[in-house]
């Protein structure tokens, strides 16, 4: 039988915990702030080591929903949703049905999307019992976000080599990618062309193989990847990579990449900066896919053309948090959440 719990969490509007023995349903939904419209995010399917592991990364990224539209000025609040996996579990048709149900209580409250583990086929199997989700594989649906996430990447480097340089040539810099999936592959393509010396590392084989044969990039260990001696880092696989321990270790003068949760602390942004390090914040720079999938919730409905229109704002918010932070001596973490919370401020007041 479905049970469904509310959990209270301070500065949480909703925190849902759902669960079926009899298809093996496990999953959370957080809503973290609605002050700017719905709250929109991914569900995630993931085999976590606890319930605690999973409260925690359901929190944390549905916080960071909320930081991600109000910086990319879309109409959205921040929600998110996890799955818990048992190990080799596959996801039926029951269970995704039974939690686009309770995506249904919510009333609009929450709009959930694709994010790891959950593909546009799941989603389109949720879309048959819910009305409340995007990112679907059909006409008029926004499809695969990733071309568009690494584009929004891909333009961040852009806007940092001319902060950084004076010019946004990229010509002969050389940029380390960590993870070569659907996000960093498609950024590695796009600076290939822009002639810069890439150096990759991934856990699969394949996807590096195809980086060193065809972008001529230099493939290192996943243990060397974020020291390589680089110009640029893109984290591009997961998140809380950047810390105490970590950061005194780092080669690179900016970073720039798409994982969520790059910092493990706000402090880290610091430390960062103490080292002399430019770090692009990480809600930012990833943001083209959540603009891209927004396009289906306008009234005209979605098009390719509006989203990549909507990418040029990313650019253009990283430059004003570089000026800001160089001319007060901030870090452009501390100045990317006062841009946040003045504007979720001036909804709520
Ligand atoms: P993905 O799962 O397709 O890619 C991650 C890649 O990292 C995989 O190729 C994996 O093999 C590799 N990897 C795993 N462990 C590694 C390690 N130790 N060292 C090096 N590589 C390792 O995910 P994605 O969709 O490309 O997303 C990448 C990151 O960007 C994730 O953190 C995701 O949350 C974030 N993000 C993605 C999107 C999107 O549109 N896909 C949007 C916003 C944020």
């Amino acid at each position: 039988m479905k049970k469904i719990k509310e959990i209270s969490v301070e500065d949480f509007e909703i925190v849902l915990e759902i669960q079926d023995d009899d298809i093996e349903l496990h999953a959370l939904i957080a809503i973290h702030n609605t002050s700017n419209g719905p709250a929109l995010g991914g569900i995630r399917a993931y085999s976590y080591n606890s319930f605690g592991d999973a409260l925690q990364d359901v929190l944390r990224l549905s916080k960071g929903m909320t930081y991600k539209s109000a910086i990319a000025n879309i109409p959205t609040g921040g929600g998110k949703s996890v799955i818990l996996k048992k190990k080799n579990q596959k996801l039926s048709k029951e269970l995704l049905w039974s939690f686009a149900e309770t995506v249904n209580s919510l009333n609009g409250k929450y709009i959930c999307a694709e994010d790891i583990g959950i593909s546009t086929k799941e989603i389109d199997i949720i879309a048959e019992k819910t009305k409340y989700v995007v990112g679907l594989d059909r006409e008029g649906g926004s499809g695969d976000p990733s071309y568009y996430t690494a584009y929004g990447v891909f333009l961040s480097i852009l806007e940092t080599a001319k902060f950084l340089w004076n010019s946004s040539s990229l010509k002969g810099k050389k940029i380390a990618i960590q993870g070569l999936g659907y996000v960093g592959l498609k950024l590695a393509k796009l600076l290939f062309w822009q002639q810069a010396s890439l150096i990759v590392s991934d856990i699969n084989k394949e996807v590096t193989n195809f980086a060193k044969r065809y972008l001529g990039a230099q493939v290192v260990s996943v243990d060397e990847i974020l020291f390589a001696d680089c110009d640029i880092l893109s984290p591009c696989a997961f998140g809380n990579i950047f810390s105490s321990k970590t950061i005194p270790l780092l080669n690179c003068k900016a970073i720039v990449g798409a994982a969520n949760n790059q910092l493990e602390t706000q402090l880290d942004g610091n430390l960062l900066m103490d080292k002399g390090i430019l770090y692009a914040p990480d809600y930012l720079v990833n943001a083209g896919g959540l603009i891209n999938v927004y396009g289906e919730l306008l009234e005209l409905g979605y098009t390719p053309q509006g989203s990549r229109e909507g990418l040029n704002h990313i650019p253009q918010v990283l430059g004003e948090i570089f000026n800001i932070s160089k001319k007060e001596n901030c870090s452009t973490t501390i100045v990317a959440d006062r841009i946040v919370e003045k504007k979720l401020f001036s909804l709520t007041n």
